[in-house]
């Protein structure tokens, strides 16, 4: 078996790995890569293989840098089954329909700047249609079945990252191969905590937080309540950029939970995101995914909705939040305030220092949420300088990977790892991952893109 690290390999996004056994030329995710504009194109457009000799594809998860490139293959003549299990088939159906969507938003924008500068117009990196054909090849396997993909056997092992995340085992010719896609934490709402695999030959392993610890939900959740008290006291807004897939309902589930056990006082919330809203709606179709906490309260009621609790899909509906003076929460996408809603609701906060911006999630560089998440002021908005005034907060509990000791105590909890493969997370993460790694004995490789390992 030749497994080659093509994506998410010293850096985080557009995970994409080729496994070839016994004729079988199989992928595992098919990511976007997301970066610089003109980068991002080159590399998620040039496939390093004939799209056409892949024979099928098996998806960790629907996150956007796992999913996105699906429609560029089918596109360039792939045209064989791509395994996921069933709720990731619904939100990643989901996620390529919105991606579309952004390419061709993205796009008129472009070639009118450049139809302006008298250059050629270009064309997206793929269309609508891409995204349905991408769409009509997902087939669903739940987790814990075997299922055969030309001469390999594979089983998804629930990976407790967002709901239907997947880590993958494969069995060809003797030898194991184990992918843990976007691993989750320990004690995460909603979903449950990631399985353990058995033994494996070969363990490509994420690493985004290799070297960094996050706090307990507990302690989150504690930080939570207070932030957004101390923010109603002084009369202000709580804004919360968040990613619409997973993030945006632990919060509703653990804003829920707050308010339920009297720590949290009656106060509006608001989820402001078309798309969060629908994918909402499919976490509520997919009890099969969620832990026994979850299961237990979905017998007495709905899990993400509360009496205070309002999903917003209509612009007007949103804009209409600029008029309301009392304190409210709102959770809107972007997650790293690069587009999206959330940006309407900055501009017109950014000025008050009775509210604040709660940071929940992982800041990119050069992103508008590193740079308020880094205290930078004015910040550029619609193009317009603003002061910041707003409060600035940061909470890393509520990220949806595990940290430096969770990945730790997980690999270490496999009956045996012939290697490791340390991938999808930012160079000195994975670096330092692999020497903690090394030091407990294992064997470990940081690849480089395009490097072929044999099992
Ligand atoms: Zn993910």
């Amino acid at each position: 078996m030749r497994v080659t690290p093509y994506g998410a390999v010293r850096t985080v996004t557009g995970s994409m790995h080729l496994v070839e056994t016994g004729g079988l030329r199989l992928l595992l995710d098919c990511g976007l890569f997301q970066g610089r504009r003109a980068e991002s194109q080159e590399v998620n457009a040039s496939l390093p293989f004939p799209a056409s000799s892949i024979d099928a594809v098996v998806l960790s998860h629907a996150h956007l840098d796992h999913c996105g490139n699906l429609p560029t293959l089918v596109s360039q003549g792939f045209n064989g089954p791509i395994y996921c299990t069933p709720a990731t088939r619904d939100l990643a159906a989901l996620v390529l329909r919105d991606s579309a969507k952004v390419q061709r938003q993205d796009i008129r924008f472009v070639n009118k700047i450049r139809r302006r500068q008298g250059q050629k117009p270009v064309t997206p990196l793929y269309t609508g249609k891409d995204a349905e054909r991408a769409i009509r090849r997902l087939a669903t396997v739940p987790y814990g079945q075997t299922f055969s993909i030309g001469p390999a056997r594979v089983r998804f092992y629930d990976a407790g990252h967002i709901l239907g995340s997947a880590i993958t085992v494969l069995e060809a010719d003797g030898r194991v191969l184990g992918f843990s896609g976007d691993l989750g934490r320990l004690g995460a709402p909603i979903v449950r905590d990631p399985e353990v695999p058995p033994a494996v030959d070969l363990l490509l392993m994420e690493t985004t937080y290799g070297d960094r610890l996050h706090q307990s939900y507990a302690e989150g959740e504690a930080r939570l309540t207070e932030v957004v008290m101390e923010t109603a006291q002084r009369g202000g807004k709580v804004l919360i950029p968040a990613f619409a897939l997973g993030r945006t309902q632990d919060l509703i589930y653990s804003l829920r939970r707050l308010r339920e056990s009297g720590h949290l006082s009656s106060l509006p919330v608001f989820v402001d995101s078309p798309m969060a809203v629908d994918a909402t709606a499919i976490y509520r179709r997919h009890p099969e995914c969620f832990d026994e906490e979850t299961r237990g309260r979905l017998k007495r009621r709905d899990p993400f909705g509360f009496k205070e609790v309002r999903y917003v899909r209509l612009q007007a509906e949103s804009q209409q939040l600029n008029d309301m003076a009392e304190p409210f929460v709102v959770i809107a996408t972007s997650g790293m305030c690069e587009s999206g809603r959330i940006r309407h609701h900055l501009r017109q906060h950014i000025g008050d220092p009775r509210s604040t911006l709660l940071i929940v999630s992982f800041q990119a560089a050069h992103t508008l949420g590193r740079r308020l998440a880094g205290g930078t002021s004015p910040v550029n908005i619609f193009g317009e300088p603003h002061e910041v005034r707003l409060q600035v907060r940061v909470l890393d509990s509520f990220s949806a990977h595990a940290d430096r000791d969770e990945l730790l105590a997980w690999v270490g909890r496999l009956p045996r790892v012939g290697q490791v493969l340390c991938v999808h997370g930012e160079e000195s993460q994975s670096l330092v991952f692999a020497d903690r790694l090394t030091s407990r004995g294992f064997t470990v490789r940081v690849p480089e893109r395009g490097e072929q390992f044999t099992v």
